[in-house]
């Protein structure tokens, strides 16, 4: 196939690819499959499964089946490409159910418009029409906030908010009077980024919001035992020094010397790895939850840059068989990975999860193929940060 065909396909058969992404499924992990399988962000590979469904799947209520299928087959015939389909559908959806057509009908009605327009002219009168077409003239309500699943090389991740125009103009004038108060033009920072610190000081700065008590960030102090006047031995109370002076220290007193009375300790042994098991099972669980996340800091499934404040604690070994509740059988999964983990590994569905002795994350699927994390917010995780040290 030569390049021309490539490009052929991709703008004129549309309804096929949408067909073949289709086949894939709509389990929950199609859309990684689908990623993979045609080197695709997995937005992307989300958006067209969801289309996939609108073409192909099961008719909606209240849309006619012979709308749809006439929708579907003329797609196919005028060759209209994938981006056309992918815009149409998503302005489609935003028609309400109230609205004198279904969306199939405005469907049918955009697609037949699809060769006379460019893909950004389809936006704007596609737009356009659902807007006539909603009771009241007003799109349908979609308001969101959303947050970024994945953290960008440079360790930032976005938010992403919609809401109607006179409610984030209460937003906007919120956030630019603070920046005003705190920010003068010639400084070293950017507008805008003067702008995400004041919105970040409004809703994350203040202990109260409202009537809301905020939990403020706790800091994690890291210790290394390599600074310490002994060597570290295994008796029988715990882990302890021996110091020059020929009596013995244990871990916690260490700890508790170095650190006074603030913060959470998490001590390091001379390898980077967090406290032995033992003494970790004389803790109450909340430490081992946040000694977890100071470790992975975001979901421990492969490449999911949940964050580690959102995510649940998962046994490994299952608690059912047997699995104990030390820092070795455990990791954090965000909800979403968390509820796909094969509690069995005969299950072979979705694969399972585990951590290797230095910390490192993964996901094995089904086929035995093992994944780690390679997410590089990892490397100031307690292990990396301990090892600059
Ligand atoms: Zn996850």
């Amino acid at each position: 196939m030569d390049i021309k065909d490539v490009v052929t396909a991709y703008h004129q058969r549309g309804a096929e690819v949408i067909e073949f992404v289709y086949s894939f499924g709509t389990h929950a992990n199609a859309a990684e499959q689908i990623a993979r399988t045609l080197l695709m962000p997995i937005a992307r590979a989300r958006a067209m499964m969801i289309l996939g469904k609108a073409m192909y799947g099961p008719c909606p209520r209240h849309e006619k089946r012979q709308v749809r299928e006439a929708n579907t087959i003329l797609a196919r015939r005028m060759g209209v490409g994938l981006e056309m389909l992918l815009m149409i559908h998503s302005q489609v959806k935003q028609l309400s159910l109230q609205a004198p057509l279904t969306r199939e009908e405005l469907r049918a009605e955009l697609l037949a418009l699809s060769k006379e327009m460019s893909v950004d002219e389809m936006r704007a009168h596609a737009a356009r029409r659902v807007q006539e077409l909603n009771p009241g003239g007003v799109r349908r309500e979609c308001r969101y906030l959303r947050f970024s699943r994945s953290i960008g090389a440079d360790g930032l991740r976005a938010m992403m908010v919609r809401l109607p125009e006179q409610e984030m103009m209460r937003v906007r004038e919120a956030v630019d009077a603070r920046v005003q108060a705190t920010w003068r033009s010639g400084s070293n920072r950017r507008h805008e980024q003067a702008r995400a610190d004041a919105l970040h000081d409004l809703l994350a700065g203040a202990s109260v919001v409202g009537e809301v008590p905020v939990r403020r960030l706790e800091p994690t102090i890291v210790i290394t035992t390599r600074d310490a006047a002994g060597e570290v031995i295994d008796t029988e109370t715990g882990r302890t020094f021996g110091l020059s002076d020929g009596s013995t220290m244990t871990l916690e007193e260490y700890a508790s010397i170095q650190l006074a009375d603030t913060g959470y300790v998490v001590v390091c042994d001379a390898d980077n790895a967090p406290v032995n098991a033992y003494r970790i099972q004389r803790l109450a669980n909340w430490k081992q939850r946040h000694i977890l996340e100071a470790e992975q800091l975001v979901c421990g499934n492969a490449n999911c840059g949940c964050a580690g404040n959102m995510c649940q604690v998962h046994h490994i070994k299952p608690w059912e068989q047997g699995g104990e509740t030390n820092l070795a059988n455990l990791m954090l999964l965000c909800p979403t990975c968390h509820a796909r983990v094969d509690r069995d590994p005969e299950w072979k569905l979705n694969g399972y999860n585990g951590r290797d002795p230095d910390g490192r994350t993964w996901h094995q699927d089904p086929n035995g193929k093992r994944r780690y994390t390679m997410l590089p917010i990892r490397k100031l995780g307690i292990r990396g940060v301990a090892a600059t040290l």
